[in-house]
């Protein structure tokens, strides 16, 4: 039995989208029709926001546009950012390398040296500990995962880039030194900025960040 939904949209079908009216053949024509609606739109909307910020007339909306980066939407709360180590009151990271989120990560890119703590009621914590942020998929199961609350996706911070794979790897003291976003969702720490932008990653190195 023929489905009724096989003879849609086929070429037997006379109201397949390739049987082109006359007009439509000429590409022009549609250009010029697009060009019409977007003028239309651009004119409504200015005289809308002439109406509102000119004359005061409260009920005229124009098309609202946020001008990023000057203006940002409020960020919601389960947003998950860049990654921050959280501190203990002395400092040092909460984390005590127990390897759960480097084991948990679906794209391996946490790597974690493991070392004794001074502290002999801590027995553990994080000789280094690196994020390849070019791999990391953002998927919140290293925050999870943590039983120390250790690492968190809290920063707000999204607008991290680099120009190499290598600047794309944060430290742990580059970690450590994140804070957590404002209460609008806003960063309160500047986006860190690779101190080797642009230069190749060599075997066996990292690269060093600052903070501006
Ligand atoms: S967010 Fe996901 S992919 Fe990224 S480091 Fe954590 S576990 Fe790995
Ligand atoms: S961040 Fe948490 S899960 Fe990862 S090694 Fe440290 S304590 Fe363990």
């Amino acid at each position: 039995m023929t489905s009724p939904y096989q003879t849609f949209n086929t070429p037997a079908d006379p109201r397949h989208s390739s049987r082109l009216g006359f007009f439509q053949r000429f590409y022009l024509v549609q250009v010029l029709q697009g060009l019409k609606l977007t003028g239309l739109r651009f004119f409504a909307n200015m005289w809308r926001h002439t109406l509102r910020t000119v004359f005061r007339v409260k009920s005229a909306h124009g098309a609202v546009t946020i001008q990023y980066p000057d203006e940002r939407r409020p960020y919601a709360v389960r947003l998950r950012s860049l990654h921050r180590l959280v501190r203990r009151e002395d400092g040092s990271p909460r984390c005590v390398a127990c390897m759960m989120c480097e084991t948990v990560c679906p794209a391996h890119c946490i790597y974690i040296v493991a070392t004794e703590h001074p502290n002999p009621e801590i027995e553990k914590v994080p000789e280094r500990f690196d994020i390849d942020l070019g791999k990391c998929v953002f998927c919140g199961y290293c925050v999870e995962a943590c039983p120390e609350d250790a690492i968190r996706m809290d920063t707000g911070i999204l607008e991290f880039s680099s120009y190499s794979r290598g600047g794309m790897i944060y430290t742990k003291e580059t970690l450590l030194a994140l804070e957590p976003a404002g209460h609008n969702g806003a960063p309160t720490s500047p986006v860190p900025i690779p101190a080797d932008r642009g230069m190749p990653l060599e075997p066996g190195t990292l690269p060093k960040r600052s903070m501006p």
